[in-house]
């Protein structure tokens, strides 16, 4: 067996990669939202984040109460490393690790 033939391939952490969406070829890339790193839209880790000018206390009182409360609402995308240090994702162990 030679390497040219095909049959030999490199050991890989993940076989995908870390990316999600299959054999898609090249994504395009989003800035993160920490470190305004480009990031492949298939690896960035998305989050919805909810934010209301109200106060936090307040608003649930007046939920309540049946009371309506706007809220905002912004898509964040983090790098895998400022998703990790954030504490949004965590490092899973091998077994653990799913698509092996
Ligand atoms: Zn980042």
């Amino acid at each position: 067996m030679s390497f040219y033939e095909g049959e030999y391939l490199m050991p890989t952490k993940r076989k995908s990669g870390g990316r999600a969406g299959g054999k898609r070829g090249r994504a395009s890339g989003v800035h993160c939202h920490s470190c305004g790193k480009l990031v492949p839209t298939d690896k960035a880790k998305k989050f919805t984040i909810y934010s209301s000018a109200v106060d936090y206390r307040l608003a649930k009182e007046l939920r309540a109460e049946g009371a309506h409360i706007p809220r905002n609402k912004k898509i964040a995308y983090y790098c895998i490393s400022c998703s990790i240090h954030r504490g949004r994702t965590s490092i899973r162990a091998k077994a653990d690790r799913r698509g092996k």
